[in-house]
């Protein structure tokens, strides 16, 4: 994992020099095994900042690719990614081992569905949000409390965001703060009401200290909800206090984890496209699909996705039998387009 003792010393020299880090803590950040999920603007801050800090393994999850619209604010990724139509997990990652080929990347292409979250967070020591939705953090929630592990919340939208460490077992969880998640209709979108990367900036760096912090463990972790508006410069804490009938970490009810079945197609961050779930996860010969498919529109494949423009719409397939369905104007249409295209689930 990593390389010469001197020449891993030296490159982290730096935040050695720190007296919050130290040799000690370089050593212990270095033994870190972390999972960030969503690599978008946050998730790029997120691992862009533990990747250089010599965090020794990073499991990377997101399930999108790469477009032209994420370049603003999303890091780690160029346009060439955005061409490729690279899946995030894999941009990133490629980006990253040019930055430490020492250090170990785990990317995963994957939705972090109530199917696959604690299977996503296994055997890793701490995970940090980088999602888009309150969705999939609820979800989170509910696996890193079960697992007892701790996670970083971050969200960020238009110039604000908030940011909050969830010790499960010490302090507060998310439904804490927050029940159950509010109506998903109304809420902002980075895409229905845009957003200014030095807010991804802040607020996803906040989190990678944060995450130092705890794994070094001589500095106590922020207990507070931290809550920026960046046009207004106005930075704000309150403390959250841990509810004993909480029905996550009171009663230990993982209801999120449980409603499987009912989000097999969702609505992706404010685009207008939607994901479709196969029904059991697959594994798909995407040239096989190529070649099948190459009579109903124009088809592409790459290893990591194949991707049909049909009647103006784009379908993209992932190996594990997920797809996106751009154009979509409907939950019902989307999942039509996908048993259309690519079968029966
Ligand atoms: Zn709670």
């Amino acid at each position: 994992m990593s390389g010469a003792p001197g020449g891993r010393e030296g490159r982290h020299s730096r935040q050695v020099a720190f007296s919050g880090i130290g040799p000690e803590g370089q050593r212990k950040i270095a033994e870190a095994r972390v999972a960030v999920v969503g690599l978008g603007a946050l998730g790029t801050v997120i691992a862009n900042g533990l990747a250089r800090s010599g965090v020794g393994y990073l499991r990377l999850i997101d399930r999108d690719y790469v477009e032209l619209s994420n370049l603003q604010r999303q890091l780690l990724y160029t346009e060439a990614d955005a061409r490729e139509g690279l899946p995030k997990a894999e941009a990133a990652a490629r980006r990253l081992v040019e930055v430490d080929s020492g250090i170990e990347l785990d990317p995963r292409v994957s939705d972090f569905g109530p199917d696959r979250a604690e299977e996503l967070i296994r055997d890793v020591d701490l995970v940090v949000d980088g999602t888009d939705n309150l969705e999939t953090r609820f979800i989170l929630n509910d696996a890193c409390v079960k697992a007892k592990l701790p996670w970083i919340y971050g969200g960020a939208v238009m110039d604000h965001g908030a940011t909050m460490d969830i010790i499960p077992g010490e302090g507060p969880c998310l439904r804490c703060l927050m029940p159950e998640p509010p109506e998903g209709q109304d809420l902002p979108t980075c895409a229905s009401a845009g957003v200014l990367n030095p807010i991804t900036g802040i607020i996803g760096n906040i989190e990678v200290v944060e995450a130092l912090k705890l794994i070094v463990g001589t500095e106590r972790p922020r207990k507070t909800y931290l809550a920026v508006s960046l046009w207004s410069t106005d930075f704000s804490e309150c403390e959250v206090e841990r509810d004993p009938a909480c029905p996550c970490c009171g009663q230990r009810r993982f209801e999120f984890l449980e409603r499987a079945p009912s989000h097999a197609v969702v609505s992706l961050c404010g685009r207008d496209a939607f994901q479709v779930m196969p029904q059991s996860t697959r594994d798909m010969d995407l040239a096989l699909a190529c070649q099948r498919l190459s009579a109903a529109g124009k088809v592409r494949a790459t290893s990591f996705m194949l991707t049909l423009e049909v009647d103006g719409r784009e379908l993209r397939l992932f190996r594990d039998g997920r797809a996106i369905i751009g154009g979509a104007k409907s939950r019902d249409q989307a999942l039509s387009l996908y048993t259309e295209y690519f079968g029966a689930d």
